[in-house]
């Protein structure tokens, strides 16, 4: 079964997240539990804590359909002391927000060379990050997001996100979303059923399916190769529909967040009605 929904608002707190997945008809959800674009967010308080719960609860959201993603400011591969340090703490934050909602993923971009060290050296910071905040956590799986490479953004192959893989410690506690955009933007096709299969293929071989957390849901704004990480609408991008249609009909997708990250939230509820009625077999 697939479970499709949005990056919903917090706004007025994390408990309203559920909230608003559910009046979109979402069955997953990601949500920021801070705000993403400050380095200090005031703690969660109990009562947040207990809302968010009741609310997942009543509206049927299991942890293992919720994708929080983290702030764009850290950057857990820089290559300054200071930046790294603050990173990290920050990230490290965000992983215990986590455990204190009962969450069990949190979903980052792995991070930025600056071009002040090499990509090596920055993916070997990154899995030490990694293995810094899950030795101080427990139950929460670092899910790595690959990245258009836009800039000095690593982990635009699958070859870097399994690089990071090998260093982490416990396998156990890491994962990796697909985000289609920043796939087909850092140059994997997936317009056709054949180079469908055969990047999912690539995909299987480097990296494996056991390691899949979760989707996100973009059609793009720029083509094949571009490096730009531009969110469209579904069908109205350059990858198209087709490949949606594949996607919501591939079992090896089914029982995670399959989350939108389109720019205009007025359409998230036709976008996921859209998308279930793909499913060739029912839902
Ligand atoms: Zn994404
Ligand atoms: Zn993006």
């Amino acid at each position: 079964m697939k479970y499709i929904g949005a990056h919903v608002s917090t706004s007025g707190g994390v408990e309203n997240a559920p909230v608003n997945a559910h009046k979109i008809g979402a069955k997953a959800f990601a949500l920021f539990t801070k705000n993403q674009r400050q380095w200090f967010s005031k703690p969660l308080t109990n009562e947040n804590i207990s809302d968010f719960k009741r609310n997942c609860e009543k509206y049927g959201y299991t942890p293992d359909k919720i994708l929080p993603h983290d702030s764009y400011l850290i950057n857990l591969g820089h290559p300054e002391k200071e930046g790294l340090e603050k990173s990290r703490n920050a990230f490290l934050d965000e992983m215990k927000r986590c455990e204190q909602l009962g969450l069990d993923r949190l979903n980052f971009h792995p991070g930025s060379h600056l071009r002040q060290i090499s990509e090596e050296k920055c993916l070997l910071t990154i899995a030490e990050s990694v293995n810094w905040a899950l030795d101080q956590t427990k139950g929460v799986t670092a899910v790595l997001e690959n990245t258009a490479g836009q800039g000095s953004n690593l982990g635009y192959t699958f070859e870097q996100i399994r690089f990071i893989i090998d260093h982490v410690e416990d396998k156990n506690r890491v994962g990796v979303c697909i985000d289609t955009c920043h796939a087909f933007t850092s140059g994997y096709d997936l317009r056709t059923k054949e180079t469908y299969d055969s990047t999912f293929q690539k995909f299987a071989e480097i990296i494996g399916f056991e390691y899949l957390k979760g989707i996100h849901l973009n059609d793009s704004k720029k083509v094949l190769g571009s490096r730009v990480d531009r969110h469209d609408q579904i069908g109205e991008g350059f990858i198209g529909k087709d490949t949606f249609i594949l996607i919501m009909n591939d079992q090896r997708m089914d029982e995670i967040p399959m989350i939108l990250e389109t720019p205009d939230d007025e359409l998230w509820k036709e976008e996921i009605e859209m998308l279930y009625g793909m499913v060739s077999n029912g839902i």
